[in-house]
Formats: C-alpha cells, structure tokens, sequence
C-alpha cells in the first residue's frame, strides 16, 4: 500500500535527521573565540577593507551611543513579547546546584516611556509603571519589569558618564566584534551599566552587553545579566535574549538569592500589517480570480455544517493565537510532527483523511492541548522530550482526541468572542479537557503506540514521564498549563501505565537521558516567530551535572549579520535553513 511506504520512509527520515542531532543536550552553539588582535595601541581598527579609515575609541564610543539612541527610539514602537522563567536553585548533597523552585513571566513589551509590560500572567505588581529609571528595579519578588529592563543599556546613555576601555576584538558566530569595558564616572548619582559591551564593527551597533548596574540600591537589587540582540532587520539589531543568573547575592541577614533566569523576546513583526496588504491584493484582483473556491455549489448538510462551525471555531482560534504572537507560523517543524502522528495512525489503519495539523506554541511552560483538528505543542515541551518515542507519546494522546471525536467548545465560531484584549488570551481562550475524555485519550493513546513504530522504545516515554513526576513539585509553574491540561499534577501524570515499564531512574548515568535542558532543540526567529529546529551538533556529556534536565542554561547565540539587500529571514543559526536534509 503506498501509504504505508510513504509513511515508513519520513519516519526514518525523521529518525535520523531529528532526534539523532539533538538527543544530547547542547543548548548553544560553541563559546565565541577569541579573536587576536593588539589592544596597545588602544586604536580600533574599522571594519575589513577599509584599514585607511581607522577610528580611534573615541570616534567609535560617539557612533556607538548615537546607534544606542537610534535603538532606544526604535524600541519605543516596537512590542515584543517577553518571557521570563526563573529556577531557584539549592544545593544537593554534592554541591551541585538543583532548582527548587520556579517562576513564569510572560507579557508584552511597552517602552513607550521606559520599560513596561502588560502581563498574560496574572500577577500583583505587573503592569505598572516604573516611577524611577533604574532604581530599585528589581524586588525580591521577581517583577517581571526588572527583566524586561534588561534589553536596555542605559534608558540615558551618553558618554560623559562613563569610562571606556577597548579590551580586544572578538567574533561572535561570524560578526566581529569590538569588546569595550564600560564603567560609571565616580560621580553619577544614578545607577548606571557596569560591565562589557560587544560592538558589531560595521555600523556600532550593540549585539551584546553583559554586567549590572551600578551602585546598588538600598531596598532592591540589581542582578548580573548577559544581553543578546540579534540582527532582525537590516541595519538593526534587537533583543533577544537575556541570561540572569545569581549565586550568592545577600539579600539580608539570612537570606542569599540563588537563581538562574532567561528571558526570550520575540513577536517583533507583528501580523496585523499583513493583513491589510492582503486586502490591497484583493482589491486589484479581477473579478474571476476572487470566486469562492469551494467545490460545491449546494447548501451545506447538516453533518457538514457541524463540521464547518467547528472548522470556524478552530481556525478563529488558530489565527488569534498566531496574531499575537503565542502560535508559531505553520513551518517545517509543523511537518515533522504530522509526520510522526501519521506514523501513529497509519500503522493502526485510522484513516483521518489528512484532515488535522500540528502547530507550535511558543512559550516555554510544558503543555499540549487540541484545538478542534489541531495538536498545538509548546516550545518547551518539545526541547525536553528525549527522543521520537516520548514525542510519539505526547502526540498519541491529542490524535487521541480528535479519533475518538471529543467535542471541543464552538463558542468561538462567534466572532464576538474573540473581541478581548490580547494580555487576556491565557484567560478567554481555554482547551482543557474534562478527566473522562483526558483518561479516554491516554487509553487510546496506549493503544495507538502498542501497534506503532515506537513499542519497543516506550521506556524511554516511561523514563520521561517519570523524571517529569519527580521534578513536579519543584517545577510547578514549567508543569502549570495554560491553555490546556497538565501533563502531572500532584503525583498523577498522564499515561501512568508507561512508568511501569520504564527502566529506574538513576542520575548519575551519563547514558541515561530522561529529559533534556530547556532551548536545546526550537529555535524561534523572533522578528517573524517562525520556528525550525536547532542545527547546533550534539556534544557528550563531561558528567551527570551536565545533563540538567529540564533546566536553564545562559544563551550563546551564533550571531549573524543580515545583508543590506534585505533578505527577510532572521538568521540564527550556523548555516542558512536548506532544504536538503538527506543525510550524509
Ligand atoms: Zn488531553
């Protein structure tokens, strides 16, 4: 049957290209070298090719704070996304430190007057505006602001009030780099940037800065932070990421802070402008080429129009989601999720006619859920399954829903509802399931993966669910869902039956990989949320601390500069996306 063939041929397509790559956990590309360069002269060279114009650091630091001042209006009509999550960390009993505990973040940038988010998350504190400029921005209790400021220097940069001393040049990924060491003047009242500043040597921009602010306030805290931005745009680089981390920050008499955080920025581009060009099209289109192109030319059945209304409800929410920037663009990533779910249907014959999707949700927390014919996955899900088989596993239980016809709620077929505010979509939009249909769903699931490519590797599925019960009680707010239902609550955790044949979990086996670290295997582009899967080459582990599962680690983007003829495409990684994928 042509079916079957096409279907075992992706699998092992998938098999190799996937999960072989990124099995291991790398979160990042190979640390930037150090490029040798002559720091005595205390002359930067200006970019290749251009030797005659050499400037010196007096000349640069000028272009660079009026590039920082062009950043910071740019900024101000920009509304990115921001996701924070935050792990506390504690020792174990050999001194590695674990996370204990967690926090999530998730709001829209507005930097209108400074930085200010508008929360998706309901917290106390979100929201509201900063009263003093870099002063006592960050409090004990984390506001979410306090990360946001981070993907900013210095809301006044100006030269007077710093000293600057060139280090040496540098490249990160292909960009080359100036390093410069920025600290306040002794008499600034305000708390300013200390630290090092990374400056692409073509238009002095800043992709990097990595410090903290200085002096310290009396109530607050200002934390360590690395600062990537990355070129979305030709000519402007924006943040990206940010890498918090903590280790022995006295916070009183007893209490120490010790915690990691990244924060991610992304929905740049946001689609509503696209919209309106594509009204523009229609307009000059000719009257043949804009007729309805469905098929028939009949009133729908009433078992078609059930159908249709779900249809409807199913695509208002797709598109709210994508529109705001918590649904990636349908990708290639999309693809090899269908493929793996169609390896499950077709060798149990289920024939659903091709008709549902895979989508990904962008945030970190771990939560898949279907709305009408679509399995959405969240991005951080998909960076900590294992292998194919746990990823099979998740996938099994949502086709579940959608082969045994669980009813999802159409009220959204009515457009009215979708009229909230953005911030207000974790609250209006909800695809949790009632326990009966989650429990048929794992029953079916089970089923689906005994008769599929992946039985034999179930364990693996079995030892991710079982790492994941463990870390439960300390992860709750990665485990806590959104939108749908959560993976483990309590000691419960979905698809229970498969911990039975999972192998015990030992952590000091470097063989034994039950989860991986969060950002190792999505990357998102974040001017235009597409989403591919990270060509970063796997590494073995050096010891059992590397394995950190379900952890953070600092960022180190491969940075690459866009040419100025414009090419829509973030680029992000190593090497241009191809479509070759055939493996060597
Ligand atoms: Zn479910």
């Amino acid at each position: 049957m042509p079916m079957v063939r096409y279907g075992s041929r992706l699998l092992v397509f998938l098999m190799v290209c996937i999960f072989a790559a990124v099995a291991q956990n790398t979160s990042s590309s190979p640390a930037p070298s150090a490029a040798k360069d002559d720091p005595a002269s205390g002359r930067a060279q200006s970019a290749e090719g251009t030797a005659s114009a050499a400037l010196t650091l007096n000349d640069v630091i000028d272009r660079v704070v009026q590039r920082e001042h062009y950043f910071m209006a740019q900024m101000r009509h920009m509304h990115p996304l921001v996701e924070t999550y935050l792990q506390d960390l504690k020792d174990d009993s050999s001194g590695n430190p674990i996370p204990v505990k967690d926090q999530y973040f998730l709001g829209r940038l507005d930097m209108f007057d400074g930085p200010e988010d508008v929360s998706f998350v309901g917290q106390p504190g979100f929201g509201q505006r900063m009263l003093a400029k870099l002063t006592g921005v960050y409090s004990l209790h984390y506001l979410p602001l306090g990360f946001a400021q981070m993907v900013v220097l210095d809301n006044d940069f100006q030269k007077r009030y710093y000293k600057f001393n060139f280090v040496r040049r540098e490249f990160l990924g292909e960009v080359r780099c100036l390093v410069i060491d920025v600290q306040p003047r002794e008499d600034q009242k305000v708390a300013r940037f200390l630290g090092r500043i990374w400056v692409e040597d073509q238009d002095y921009n800043i992709v990097r800065f990595n410090g903290t602010y200085s002096p310290q306030p009396r109530i607050n805290f200002f934390f360590h932070f690395d600062s990537w931005r990355l070129n979305m745009r030709p000519g402007t680089w924006l943040p990206a990421y940010v890498y918090t981390e903590e280790s022995n920050l006295k916070t009183g008499l007893t209490k120490t802070l010790h915690f990691k955080a990244q924060t991610r920025l992304w929905g740049y581009d946001l689609k509503a402008l696209s919209k309106s060009e594509e009204f523009t099209q229609i307009l000059v289109d000719s009257p043949e080429s804009v007729r309805d192109q469905s098929d028939t030319t009949a009133d729908a059945t009433p078992v078609v129009a059930e159908r249709m209304w779900e249809k409807q409800a199913e695509e208002n929410a797709t598109e709210r989601l994508e529109r705001i920037g918590l649904l990636a663009p349908p990708g290639d990533v999309d693809r090899l999720l269908v493929t793996v779910v169609n390896n499950l249907l077709i060798t149990n014959n289920i024939d659903l006619q091709s008709d549902f999707h895979c989508r990904v949700l962008l945030t970190a927390p771990l939560e898949s859920f279907t709305i009408g014919h679509t399995i959405v996955i969240s991005r951080g899900l998909l960076d900590v399954l294992p292998d194919e088989a746990s990823l099979a596993m998740v996938l099994a239980h949502e086709v579940s829903h959608i082969v045994l016809g669980h009813r999802f709620d159409t009220k959204l077929a009515f457009n009215d509802k979708l009229f909230f505010p953005d911030e207000e979509s974790f609250r209006r939009l909800d695809f949790k399931r009632s326990s009966a249909d989650e429990e048929a769903a794992d029953t079916k699931a089970l089923e689906l993966l005994k008769n599929s490519p992946y039985k034999d590797k179930l364990g693996n599925a079995g030892l991710f669910l079982k790492a994941l019960q463990q870390k439960a009680p300390d992860l709750q707010k990665l485990i806590r869902p959104h939108l749908g239902n959560s993976l483990a609550g309590g000691k419960d955790v979905r698809m229970a039956s498969l911990l039975a044949s999972a192998p015990a979990l030992d952590e000091k086996r470097l063989d034994q990989i039950a989860a991986l670290p969060l950002g190792g295997r999505i990357k998102v582009d974040p001017w235009t949320d597409q989403v591919e899967l990270s060509k970063a080459k796997p590494v073995a582990l050096a010891s059992a601390r590397e394995k950190m599962e379900f952890e953070i680690t600092p960022f180190f983007p491969y940075l690459t500069r866009l040419s100025a003829g414009g090419a829509d495409k973030v680029a992000l990684t190593t090497s241009s996306p191809s479509n070759d994928s055939t493996p060597k």
